[in-house]
């Protein structure tokens, strides 16, 4: 297949994109449109939490595609019923509320906070979030998010979301006035560049949020679903939030997510939400084929195997590349460079020639690694050893 070009220029340009398209997947592996294959440790950016067409979402898909695609969310379906017991099941929290992006979630999220306020709070609206925080791309969770430079993009911003430190836990309690409502992070922040909030920072924001009366939000769009080795990362702290939010990896590729939320902060009237294709079967039919793929008995355990591997093998190039080394959870992690060759290494190990291998910079100075969470250790082995070659090219050039 020829790469083309009037295709292209149909397209918004919405960002620099190499010229290649993508035709088919497998598991860890992408093919593109001159047949060559590439190891993909990106996955539709944490998204692809079981590889590529992996065979139980493709059969729910077809299966509930040929069944009932959309009665509309105004009826009862059963894939979404399914879901929701699973989830509310496996977790701290009562309701489901389904949505189509994480972005979309954590709205929801941010308006049932600030509707809970004003029932329980005198109208308090304000939602602490953090610097380096990235909560979606609709205005209010570009306002919510603390992205440099995203205050002044699309000015002006929505209201009410002051922005601590994370891991500080003084600089949260300085910003609490009358009129906040919440606190809202990521318990690992993600595009920031892997950066985990300390199991004592987040038992010290339940605590806070305790004393105050004020909700714990957690935005566990990238963390949530297995990546990080638990099914929620919130369970790595010990703590039960108020009100969580999931996206990416819970439709393992179709667009699926979910806002969850204990029952007493359930307090949305009749009007307050909605959405046209929210909760519909064809999407959460895809959801329970992944939710019961990722606990099925043993499944957690392999991957938590595959993560200490992959930690250890990073661990290991960094000591050989004189590295600042690693760290995440589960298999979300980053690779901390000693200088700012994050792009260069992500260009070159695509370009590698006859396999490519996709990998991801969210900074200069830092590659972080979302594969499958069925990657196997032939794999992880396969992504260090042409890592460490990619490394080698870039530094002798
Ligand atoms: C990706 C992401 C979002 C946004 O999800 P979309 O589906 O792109 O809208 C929100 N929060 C976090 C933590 C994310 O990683």
């Amino acid at each position: 297949m020829k790469f083309d070009r009037s295709g292209v220029n149909a397209l918004m340009e919405i960002t620099s994109r190499p010229e290649l398209v993508f035709v088919r997947g497998q598991g860890s592996w992408l093919e593109d449109h001159t047949g060559k294959r590439y190891l993909d440790f990106v996955q539709g950016w944490a998204v692809n939490c079981l590889g590529h067409c992996p065979p139980e979402v493709v059969k729910a898909i077809n299966e509930q595609s040929a069944r009932l695609i959309n009665p509309s969310p105004a009826f009862y379906n059963e894939p979404s019923m399914e879901l929701a017991k699973r989830l509310t099941g496996a977790s701290c929290f009562d309701r489901i509320f389904f949505a189509n992006s994480g972005a979309e979630a954590n709205e929801g999220a941010i308006k049932l906070a600030r509707k809970w306020g004003r029932l329980n709070r005198k109208g308090a609206f304000k939602i602490i979030t953090f610097d380096h925080s990235f909560h979606g791309r609709t205005i209010a969770t570009m306002s919510a998010s603390g992205k440099p430079g995203w205050d002044t993009l699309f000015a002006p911003q929505v209201e009410g979301f002051p922005k601590a430190d994370l891991n500080d836990l003084d600089s949260v309690r300085a910003l609490i006035d009358d009129q906040t409502v919440a606190i809202m992070l990521e318990p690992i922040q993600g595009e920031a560049g892997v950066i985990p909030a300390t199991r004592e920072f987040m038992q010290g924001l339940r605590k806070l949020a305790d004393d105050h009366g004020l909700l714990l939000i957690v935005d566990e769009v990238q963390t949530g679903m297995g990546r990080t080795g638990k099914l929620f990362a919130y369970e790595l702290s010990g703590i039960t939030p108020d009100i969580m939010t999931l996206g990416k990896g819970i439709g393992g590729g179709v667009p699926l997510a979910a806002l969850c939320a204990r029952e007493a902060v359930s307090c949305f009237e009749h009007g307050d939400q909605g959405g046209t294709y929210n909760g519909n079967p064809l999407m959460t039919a895809a959801g329970v084929a992944v939710f019961d793929t990722l606990t099925a008995p043993g499944f957690m355990d392999e991957v938590n195997a595959r993560a200490r591997q992959l930690s250890e093998g990073l661990l290991a190039l960094s000591a050989q590349w004189g590295m600042q080394g690693e760290r995440g959870e589960g298999l979300l992690r980053a690779l901390m460079l000693d200088r700012n060759d994050g792009a260069a290494i992500v260009e070159t190990a695509r370009d590698w020639m006859p396999e490519g291998m996709l990998l991801n910079a969210p900074r200069p100075n830092l590659l972080r690694f979302m594969p499958a969470l069925n990657v196997t250790a032939g794999e992880i082995d396969l992504m260090l050893q042409r890592l460490d070659e990619v490394i080698g090219k870039v530094r002798a050039a």
